[in-house]
């Protein structure tokens, strides 16, 4: 059975750590969507690992990583993370399949990105600016550039017209308009013969390697709730990372994305702007964001953190069809007098418990909190359910109650082996 794992709440959940420590009964790992913006932390051994683009099962030999036709890809980007790993004892060789029909992020994407935030003001999303959105409306507009398309070396074929005309659009929009086709072409040019070992038709490839047997695992990207049809649109990101987005973003059909979990923090954060009910900006927040060294993997920037939102993670079981749960991070919780689960919230005179469709309603919400006692025995590092503090118990079963998913993976550390594995995958 194949196995697809996403995040269950706003991203940053420690999808990385889970998709390494299952690497292991994998053959194939592969990236669905996103962009550079991405970013998992693992640590190997005491060693950090911090991967954007290429998937995290890369960190294991022999195992095959794709980047699907969904996720668009920064050609300079790549290569630093491919000349990091190489940095750090990792051997890519040709264990890295790159799409055809991936978007590709060109430098006007960038520059576009920056401008859209400033010109939203205080309405700003808060992208990453690496040009990850304007890659992605070029794709739907229908103007994008291919991964494929950069084979084309001629001077007045396809890709030279494609680029001729974006740049001209993007020397429209533009303060500084001296933006040169001819320099965005010769940096591609120049890009190509590295890129293009990495290139196959990956649909294929993965079709003919399920048909042979192997198992694959689907790797999602940032979470749920910035999934842009199901998320807190508009503040988002640019592309589908429920469980929908593994059959597009990889040309796989549906019943092939098998078992899926998702992964949520024993808590919640949430970087950028946009709505987060249970956020905690006093002692506690601070306290939380600490602990869990909550700084942005990709920009370094602080994490918005709260108490855990039952109301999201439920939300998530129903759109993505959650078969189980990982919670992470659950040490960071450790120490704690009390906590308290959103299981609710309350908006006006209304009490919802559904996740309402309504970004501005969600963000006139209160959580309702049911409390629980916290637990003195630190849970760091445990590794056997039956180990856990009654209380973290408790708390574990209020997470699967509220969900109506069980938790089969429990995280209590970073590193590889600070988990508790309650049920195989
Ligand atoms: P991702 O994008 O979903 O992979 O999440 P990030 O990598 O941005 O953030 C997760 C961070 O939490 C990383 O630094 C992980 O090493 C760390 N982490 C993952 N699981 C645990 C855990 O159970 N406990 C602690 N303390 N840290 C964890």
């Amino acid at each position: 059975m194949n196995l697809c794992v996403l995040g269950a709440q706003w991203g940053d959940e420690g999808k990385g750590k889970i998709v390494d420590l299952l690497t292991p009964r994998f053959d194939v790992v592969a990236r669905y969507q996103g962009g550079h913006n991405a970013g998992h932390t693992v640590y190997v051994q005491g060693k950090k690992f911090v991967l954007h683009l290429i998937p995290s099962g890369i960190l294991h030999p022999r195992k095959i990583c794709i980047i699907g036709n969904g996720v668009v890809v920064d050609p300079t980007a790549l290569f630093k993370e491919l000349d990091e790993l190489k940095t750090l004892g990792v051997d890519v060789g040709t264990r890295l399949l790159v799409s055809d029909k991936a978007h590709v992020i060109l430098p006007y994407h960038r520059e576009l990105d920056v401008l859209s935030e400033a010109r939203r003001g205080e309405r700003k999303i808060g992208t990453t600016s690496r040009g990850i959105g304007p890659a992605y409306e070029d794709k739907i507009g229908r103007r994008g550039v291919r991964v494929g398309d950069l084979a084309d070396q001629s001077n007045d074929g396809p890709l030279a017209s494609a680029i001729h005309e974006n740049v001209a659009a993007r020397n429209r929009l533009v303060g500084n308009n001296d933006m040169r086709w001819q320099d965005v072409l010769g940096d591609l040019r120049t890009a190509w013969p590295r890129l293009a070992p990495l290139v196959a038709d990956t649909s294929l490839f993965l079709h003919k390697a399920m048909a042979a047997g192997n198992r694959v695992m689907f790797e999602g990207a940032q979470g749920t709730l910035l999934d842009i049809d199901h998320g807190t649109y508009p503040f988002v990101t640019s592309s589908n990372g429920t469980a929908g987005g593994a059959a597009t973003g990889l040309g796989v059909g549906p019943k092939s994305v098998g078992t899926v979990v998702g992964v949520a923090k024993a808590y919640t954060t949430r970087v950028g702007e946009g709505p987060l009910p249970t956020e905690l900006t006093g002692a506690m927040g601070e306290r939380l964001r600490e602990t869990g060294q909550e700084y942005g993997a990709s920009t370094g920037r602080p994490r918005r953190c709260g108490w855990y939102d039952a109301v999201a993670v439920r939300y998530a079981a129903r759109v993505n069809g959650l078969d189980a749960l990982a919670i992470t991070k659950l040490d960071v919780l450790d120490g704690l007098e009390e906590l308290e689960i959103c299981t609710a919230y309350k908006c006006g005179a209304e009490t919802l418990t559904e996740m309402p469709g309504d970004t501005a309603q969600l963000a006139a919400c209160q959580p309702i909190y049911e409390k629980m006692a916290g637990w003195k025995q630190p849970t760091r590092g445990v590794t056997n359910y039956d180990d856990l503090p009654t209380e973290a118990k408790a708390y574990i079963r209020k997470l699967e109650e509220t969900s109506g998913v069980s938790a089969a993976i429990i995280s209590t550390g970073s590193e590889r082996d600070h988990t508790i594995i309650r049920r195989e995958l």
